[in-house]
């Protein structure tokens, strides 16, 4: 029986091989690991194909969501506003960034933060919103933009699932203060290790940024702010660029498997993820919320298809993040953590592996 796996790496570095192996070898031969014209390069070519002006690449996600908030200025004790419908990661960077977070639901639909929400969980401590662009969807930019600017509020995009979803016309990681990448293997682009990057258009920041992931040095060896070691490896930026040679085709080729399986879903009574309205949803996850998840999940499985669940836990379902403070319910949450089911969907899925996948859905659901 023909298996699809949810998601198969192997086949991604074979097709790009001739090409990782020639930009590895560029930077053995060059005989330098931290640094160097490759990342310098990889940061121009990541902040360009965004159409931002400055990227600042950084050890991993995590990191990049710490330094940017505390470029653009958070100080411990400080409040800082996000999802509970997220991975750990977001949560995580916030709280090394010395700020506290505090959760709001998301909302039914964009399965983001609920900007209707939002002011409610202002306080007089709130210094920024971190909305997540969870699963390739732009959380809704116009109304956390507005509530930021009426209370001058930071805004720093968790854009680790997003590269390249658009937001009316503006790319994800363009419209906050700062944006925050991670270049995780099964990220829409990816490195072959951990990595991230700070975008912004703030050349200030960006300079903030790049003394941060270095010991908080502006000028070698005078640390004028207490940072750390949060570089971008050479070898890593080389990879990236490759990826980023391929990334647009790729977020294509994404895109063109959600249709395909939105179709397959218009013939269920599930509803499928979508584009927000003048926008592009990258679909870095395809996600459908399904009340009987665990039958659905069984028979895709009987049938061939791997599924994942992207989370099975709210951030507060976690145990140690039980006490975190919260603003209103998060039962729309809670609700996606117990429904949402994930179908696999990445660039080299073949076109037959794409329709099995459909129609598996089909009679499933
Ligand atoms: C992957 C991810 C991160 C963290 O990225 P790392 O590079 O793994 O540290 C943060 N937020 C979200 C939404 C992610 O998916």
């Amino acid at each position: 029986m023909t298996r699809v796996p949810f998601l198969d790496l192997s086949r991604h570095v074979a097709a790009l091989r001739p090409e990782l192996d020639a930009a590895l070898a560029g930077v053995l031969d060059d005989g330098r690991f931290v640094g160097g014209e490759p990342v310098e390069r990889f940061e121009r070519e990541f902040a360009e194909w965004l159409g931002a002006s400055h990227a600042v690449g950084v050890a991993s996600g995590t990191d990049a969501i710490e330094l940017a908030l505390r470029a653009v200025g958070i100080q411990p004790g400080d409040e800082v506003i996000t999802v509970a419908n997220t991975c750990v990661p977001t949560v995580a960077g916030i709280e090394r960034s010395g700020a506290s977070p505090v959760l709001v639901d998301a909302d039914a639909e964009s399965m983001t933060i609920d900007p209707e929400r939002l002011a409610a969980a202002l306080t007089e401590r709130t210094a920024a919103i971190v909305p997540v662009h969870l699963y390739g969807r732009c959380a809704d930019m116009d109304a956390i933009l507005g509530v930021a600017a009426e209370h001058g509020l930071k805004v720093v995009e968790d854009c680790a699932q997003a590269h390249g979803a658009t937001w009316r016309g503006r790319a994800a990681g363009t419209m906050g203060d700062a944006a925050a990448f991670s270049f995780y293997p099964t990220k829409n682009v990816g490195a072959l290790g951990d990595a991230g990057a700070v975008v912004t258009n703030d050349a200030s920041l960006a300079a903030e940024v790049a003394a941060l992931r270095s010991y908080g040095e502006f000028e070698r060896y005078e640390s004028a702010r207490r940072g750390s070691n949060s570089r971008l490896d050479t070898l890593q930026a080389a990879v990236l660029s490759v990826g980023l040679r391929h990334a647009s085709e790729w977020r294509e080729r994404r895109r063109e498997i959600a249709a395909r399986y939105a179709e397959a879903l218009a013939e269920t009574p599930l509803s499928a993820p979508s584009d927000p309205d003048g926008g592009l949803h990258a679909y870095h996850l395809y996600v459908v919320s399904v009340p009987d998840r665990d039958r659905l999940r069984e028979e895709l499985g009987t049938a061939g298809v791997e599924t994942l669940v992207h989370y099975p836990r709210a951030i507060h379902q976690h145990p140690v993040y039980r006490d975190l403070p919260r603003s209103g319910t998060l039962f729309e949450s809670e609700r996606l953590a117990a429904t949402v089911v994930s179908l696999p969907l990445y660039p080299e899925l073949e076109d037959s592996e794409v329709e099995l996948v459909a129609d598996a859905v089909r009679a499933a659901a």
